[in-house]
């Protein structure tokens, strides 16, 4: 290797299958190829033409299995050399990708002694391209080695590492979070967003399967959804706007539109100034607005959603459940439904702290009623119904026997809430007077208000927030295990 820039291989077929050349293509930094370094080391030289990015690769590491690859054939794995182990006379080099780990030999006396060198000198965390044979052995970590003909160095890591990527150091999260990057190359954190993205696949299944559009609703907006204080003010052109809280008054609008069923899974802010492990400044709503329906459809349509993405997740996830050493149980449906004045009494009986009618509940009260739920049933999803219109937003349908009580519930974790939801107002006269006796200004909801005047039909609805869904599943520690960059009161960046 040079000092300076790139030692190109002396001859490349350039078709990944005959390659003959045994160098090892790497580079110090050097201004002259700092501009285009990837470019270069995919141009082959010799006969003038670019490699195609597929020849990088053309497996990944966990693919490589007797039922799809032949004893000895030439393959191409792509990722991190996650580490090197050097025992004189045998070399092994653990290369990285999305998918896991594969082992590559290479014995001193059999192969080129210019190869040999270089995969000894691997820095840990760079980037290779690595083809090779593979050899089927049950002793190695996934059943085969590569035995290589070819590395090449697409790209070198500093070091030392800003964190460790073995697991065999704990970092904190902070830490984490700070080289998310760095963060994400470790098999637990990658397992994590995996069944997120799954979780969501599945999500957007079943509601495909069950009539639902996808919509999208606008983040930037002129008025609160329910008032209040936990709004980002932005600057927009010359007016104040807001960064939306909830998509719930355009997906109500959308049921005078006719959409009959939506869903949005998107982000939502709020400017909540504490700082728990359950609570981010940004999330993501998995929101709901179903018409001709009321509270107990949509609570259906909420636990068969749940329990179907706990199937999903069971049936096709089962490599990341593992490396997070998690059975994943599938909650039994329907949800047990507790009304607002049992969980009083649950919580009055068990705590010296005394829950009175109109308290909202406390993170004390939703463990034990949680706990409660957890030993009676064995189940940890559950419903609360039937709680007092005046503690759940103006939108809330009031019973008509007893509008002191609203068609509303909440569907919880044994930890935590998930989701709440409710059957909506639609009558606009009751709506306004629920907007003012909430302290609410009628006026700023207008653009609101007027799409109950032309034929609202009865609608219900719920939102759930992502992250709080992944991680009671997984049973993260918080909440921020579950997002790649969450926003925070501290952290704006990465
Ligand atoms: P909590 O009382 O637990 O803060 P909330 O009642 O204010 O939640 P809702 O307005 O009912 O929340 O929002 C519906 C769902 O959206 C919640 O049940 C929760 O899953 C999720 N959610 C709301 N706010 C946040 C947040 N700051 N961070 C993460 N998820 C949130
Ligand atoms: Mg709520």
């Amino acid at each position: 290797m040079s000092e300076k820039g790139p030692v190109l291989p002396r001859r490349d077929s350039g078709d990944g299958t005959r390659a003959t050349n045994k160098l090892i293509m790497s580079y110090d930094y050097s201004p002259t190829f700092q501009l285009h370094p990837y470019i270069f080391h995919l141009f082959t030289p010799n006969q003038g033409e670019f490699m195609s990015l597929a020849k990088l690769r053309t497996h990944y590491t966990v693919d490589v299995k007797p039922e799809k690859v032949d004893n000895g054939q030439k393959i191409t794995l792509a990722g991190w050399v996650h580490e090197v182990r050097d025992l004189g006379g045998i070399c092994f080099v653990v290369l990285r990708d999305r998918e896991g780990k594969a082992q590559v030999t290479l014995v001193k006396k059999k192969i080129d002694k210019e190869l040999f060198d270089a995969a000894r000198r691997l820095i840990r965390e760079s980037v290779i391209s690595v083809t090779g044979s593979v050899k089927f052995e049950e002793k190695a970590p996934n059943g085969y080695e590569l035995l290589p003909e070819k590395i090449t160095v697409l790209n070198v890591a500093n070091s030392p590492l800003p964190m460790d990527t073995t697991g065999k150091v704990e970092a904190e999260l902070d830490t984490r979070l700070d080289s998310r990057f760095i963060d994400l190359r470790r098999a637990e954190t990658t397992a994590v967003f995996k069944i997120r993205h799954q979780a969501l696949q599945a999500i957007r299944e079943y509601f495909v399967e069950n009539g639902f559009i996808e919509t999208a609703t606008p983040k930037v907006v002129a008025t609160a959804t329910e008032g209040g204080t936990a709004l980002f003010p932005i600057t927009y052109f010359d007016r104040e706007a807001f960064l939306n809280q909830s998509p719930q008054l355009f997906k109500q609008i959308l049921m005078s539109g006719g959409f009959d069923r939506v869903f949005e899974i998107g982000p939502i802010f709020r400017a909540e100034e504490h700082d728990t492990r359950r609570h981010l400044n940004e999330a993501t709503s998995i929101d709901v607005e179903v018409s001709f329906a009321d509270h107990f459809d949509v609570m259906e349509i909420l636990e068969n959603l749940v329990a179907y993405v706990y199937t999903q997740v069971v049936e096709k996830c089962q490599p990341s459940l593992e490396t997070l050493g998690i059975e994943l149980k599938v909650p039994k449906t329907p949800f047990l439904k507790l009304t607002y004045d049992e969980v009083i009494e649950i919580i009055n009986a068990r705590s010296e702290e005394k829950m009175h009618w109109g308290d909202d509940l406390g993170t004390s009260g939703e463990h034990i009623v949680g706990n409660y739920v957890y030993e009676t049933t064995g189940e940890s999803h559950y419903f609360i119904i039937d709680w007092p219109t005046e503690i759940k937003p103006f939108y809330a349908m009031p019973y008509e026997d007893r509008p002191e009580f609203s068609k509303s519930f909440d569907m919880m974790h044994r930890t935590m809430e998930l989701s709440s939801g409710a059957q909506r107002i639609h009558i606009p006269d009751l709506l306004k007077s629920r907007i003012e006796s909430q302290g609410l200004n009628p006026e700023g909801f207008e653009f609101y208000l007027k799409a109950f005047e032309y034929g609202m039909p009865p609608h219900a609805g719920w939102g759930m927030g992502c992250e709080r869904f992944i991680m009671t599943m997984l049973g993260t520690e918080n909440i921020r295990d579950t997002v790649l960059f969450p926003r925070d009161r501290r952290r704006l960046s990465p």
